[in-house]
């Protein structure tokens, strides 16, 4: 008997990133597709028993109206990407996936993302958190009963919110929940996303740089759920190259003077990082780095800009100030032009597949192994070097096939 599918619930299920993955998802699914830059796919995770591709269904969250196949067709035409043979060969499985996307919420996302919006998702601004949280708790259910699903898993792609105004590090579940049921609108749409998916039993990933499910009280409620979490914010582009150029530098004692990184693109998740209140939560995100891996300060400054006509190609140029012997001043530079979506959406899919094998090994809390795919990755004692981080995952890797970490 073939194993029960499982389901990816995607939180701006209509985006550039949950589009391209759910097309990757499905030429995986359909067609003969190629695995590179799938992470899971490489040799080191071959006796992990992962999940095929085929098992997988998906479903999500959205506040604008539109479809699959559309977006795709729109990141085709205004970007480039997929071809219109890969495009006609995936819409069956495009329009099954739509009727799965249902109303989000709007409940403390800001102004620039609320401009977003459709109708239907403004219809809901009058909610209470807790209504909120119940409603999107019971799609959640409703998907996993309507296909038969061993375990959802939650992937938050939507724009990235605004900063939270106020500290919550400090409050227990309990105190969190009572607030909640008090009205207090305290905790923006991510959080809330993540307090649906657990109490509905179903594990969350944070791709972006919002809060999501980063505060204690709620790594108390995943544990109390039994179900797992982690975030935030992938990392596929320039702080790639920083967890993996920075060590470099601090290995070979060339002390960095400065380090700038300037970051141009046009797509919609630029559009909101327009707003200086929405980009604060990136930039940070962006820069805390540097100082870890080198042990002191360099002066930095990361500048994200919207420029449309280059849709979703972005292009980082970074220089890099140091050092050397005798205190001669030298410098690096280089330029990384990607296209975001298609850096983004392979990781997606290897997340949710390293989470599903992680839910059957019967854990909960933090996967702190998963921290190589993220910028400011969650729980305690992480490396921040890329390398170290990806041992990590190796190393759970050969645990959860049963070898030691030396094969
Ligand atoms: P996007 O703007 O194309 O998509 C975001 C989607 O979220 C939109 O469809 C929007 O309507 C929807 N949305 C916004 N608020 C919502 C809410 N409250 N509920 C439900 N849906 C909501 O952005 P993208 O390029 O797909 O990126 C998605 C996220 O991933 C962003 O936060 C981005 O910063 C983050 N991220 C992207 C990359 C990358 O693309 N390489 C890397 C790291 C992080």
């Amino acid at each position: 008997m073939s194993p029960d599918p499982v389901g990816i619930w995607l939180i701006g299920a209509w985006g550039g990133v949950s589009t391209t993955a759910v097309v990757g998802l499905a030429a995986l699914q359909h067609r003969p597709a190629s695995e590179t830059a799938l992470v899971s796919a490489l040799p080191a995770f071959r006796l992990l028993d992962l999940a095929e591709w085929g098992r997988f269904v998906v479903g999500g969250h959205e506040i604008r109206r539109t479809g699959y196949a559309l977006e795709a067709r729109k990141l085709h035409d205004e970007s480039r990407v997929f071809s219109r043979e890969l495009l006609s060969g995936v819409s069956g499985p495009l329009d099954s996936f739509d009727r799965n996307v249902r109303t989000g919420t709007l409940l403390g996302v800001g102004r620039t993302i609320e401009s977003l919006a459709s109708d239907d998702a403004r219809a809901t601004s009058g909610e209470r958190p807790r209504e909120a949280i119940e409603r999107l708790s019971a799609d959640l259910n409703a998907f996993r009963e309507a296909h038969n699903l061993a375990h959802v898993i939650v992937v938050n792609l939507a724009s990235t919110e605004p900063t939270l105004d106020e500290d919550l590090t400090g409050l227990t579940w309990q105190q969190l929940s009572d607030r909640l049921n008090h009205n207090d609108p305290l905790l923006p749409a991510s959080s809330l996303y993540a307090i649906s998916a657990m109490l509905a039993e179903c594990s969350y990933l944070n791709f972006t740089p919002s809060v999501g499910s980063n505060l204690p009280a709620l790594d108390e409620l995943a544990r109390e759920q039994g179900v797992l979490h982690m975030g935030r914010d992938g990392k596929t582009g320039e702080t790639l190259l920083k967890s993996v150029l920075a060590p470099m530098f601090a290995a070979r004692n060339l002390k960095v003077l400065s380090w700038v990184g300037h970051n141009i693109f046009g797509n919609m998740d630029a559009r909101v990082l327009d707003d200086p209140v929405n980009k604060a939560s990136k930039a940070r995100s962006k820069d805390h780095l540097l100082t870890e891996i080198l042990g002191y300060k360099p002066q930095t400054l990361v500048s994200i800009e919207f420029i449309e006509s280059l849709a979703d190609w972005k292009t980082a140029w970074d220089h890099i100030h140091f050092e050397g012997f005798l205190g001669t001043q030298m410098t690096m530079q280089f330029i990384w032009q990607g296209c975001d979506s298609l850096l983004a959406a392979p990781l997606v899919l290897d997340l949710v597949r390293f989470t599903e094998r992680e839910w059957r090994r019967g854990t909960s809390g933090v996967m702190t192994h998963l921290a190589s795919f993220f910028k400011s990755p969650m729980g305690e004692h992480i490396p921040p070097e890329f390398g170290r981080q990806f041992e990590l995952l190796l190393a759970w890797a050969a645990e959860a096939a049963g070898k030691s970490p030396d094969g």
